[in-house]
């Protein structure tokens, strides 16, 4: 990897993936200008897009592509009406999306929620519980815990009264290791931010929960420049609605955090505002990651020039932040981002009628109005 170059894949996918990855790249086009980078784009179809090009959600191409470039800008992948027939192996969701994981490794998912005041209107919470706005990033294991746990099946048994039952066991299993890195991801994050970790777990019933907490203070003991609290997972759900603003970086196992980052993502008001960013392994210094809108392809508005391009603007901030270690560049994007919501654009899924000069506009011109306020 090139410290001037960023070589990245650009997958765009299906639905309204391919216009909001062209605002993207535009964006990044301008950032990256502004910051005497070069960018290597290169564009390959994944999703229906890669079955109606090579036969394939994950074309071989599109694969090899990934392999050569130093980080995965994607789309998003699906179009439920279509083909229904398909093995669901075969679907994009499955064949293109968990493929890519395995094959890179993932562990980490970053999901920023971020509330600017200027959107305060499209936030489920009481005005008076968004303080001055909310900002909070989930970091989520994404290989461990009970979703990969063994055995895992049901079975006949014999209940003590005789009667006959089924029974389905998981089992929740994380190493020392798998904690660790992931609490380093969730440290060296927060040092780019506030600069405070809340863990998440269960210590007071589950042992698995007394060895993540035990291992995320260890940890934590090399960061002292981080504040690390711990809290239990069923205040933490209470917690978000009652006083979000408490939080900088909230660092979950898979399941708390595939349940938190949703009830995070409802108090920033759309998914399209929403970007995600799937860490894997490192090696020589750099860090392999994937990123993405959080939403998917939105086919009721796909085509239409509907889209909010936002969610994956700010996915290829993070790609800046988190594979090519250019939290400058990265900031540039998120400040032209909050210029253009600052000036009044708003795409139809953040437009409130009421929001005193707020102005309707398609996804290419919320685009262009990015790009202008980076360049
Ligand atoms: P969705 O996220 O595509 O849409 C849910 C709602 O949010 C829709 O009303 C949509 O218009 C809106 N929305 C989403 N992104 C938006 C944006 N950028 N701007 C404005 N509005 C936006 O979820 P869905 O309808 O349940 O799924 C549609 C397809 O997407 C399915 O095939 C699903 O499997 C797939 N999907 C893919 C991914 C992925 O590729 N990572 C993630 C989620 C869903």
């Amino acid at each position: 990897m090139s410290a001037n170059t960023l070589r990245i894949a650009a997958l765009a996918g299906d639905g309204i993936g391919p216009e909001v990855m062209r605002e993207a790249l535009k964006v990044l086009r301008a950032a990256t200008q502004a910051h005497a980078l070069r960018l290597e784009a290169t564009e390959a179809p994944v999703g229906w897009a890669g079955i109606d090009a090579a036969g394939k959600a994950l074309p071989d191409a599109t694969l090899e592509l990934c392999r050569r470039s130093d980080a995965i800008l994607f789309g998003s992948v699906g179009l439920p009406d279509r083909d229904p027939t398909l093995p669901k192996e075969e679907r994009p969701e499955r064949a293109a999306l968990l493929r890519i994981r395995k094959e890179f490794g993932l562990f980490a998912n970053l999901r920023p929620v971020q509330l600017p005041r200027a959107l305060a209107h499209g936030c489920p919470l009481k005005p008076e519980r968004q303080g001055d706005g909310i900002d909070i990033l989930v970091v989520r294991e994404l290989t461990g815990g009970l979703y990969f746990g063994q055995p895992k099946r049901t079975e006949d048994i014999v209940l003590p009264d005789g009667t006959k039952a089924q029974r389905a066991t998981d089992t929740l299993v994380y190493t020392t290791p798998e904690i660790e890195r992931i609490a380093h991801v969730a440290f060296q994050s927060a040092r780019l931010r506030r600069r405070k970790v809340t863990s998440i777990d269960k210590a007071n019933v589950l042992e698995n929960g007394v060895l993540w907490r035990d291992t995320v203070t260890r940890v934590g003991r090399g960061y002292a420049d981080v504040a690390l609290e711990h809290m239990f997972v069923d205040n933490a759900a209470m917690q978000f609605l009652l006083r979000p603003t408490q939080f900088d970086v909230v660092l979950c196992e898979n399941m708390f955090g595939d349940i938190l980052s949703d009830e995070a993502a409802a108090l920033g008001g759309s998914l399209g505002m929403l970007p995600s960013a799937s860490l894997g392994a490192t090696a020589e210094g750099r860090t392999f990651g994937f990123y993405e809108p959080a939403g998917g392809t939105a086919p009721d508005i796909a085509g239409k020039d509907l889209a909010n391009p936002i969610a994956q603007v700010l996915s290829a901030a993070l790609m800046l932040r988190h594979s090519f270690g250019r939290d400058d560049v990265a900031r540039a994007i998120e400040q032209g981002v909050a210029r253009a919501i600052d000036a009044g654009l708003r795409t139809g899924d953040i437009f409130h009628p009421g929001d005193p000069g707020a102005r309707r506009v398609g996804t290419r011109e919320m685009g262009d109005a990015i790009a202008a306020a980076v360049g």
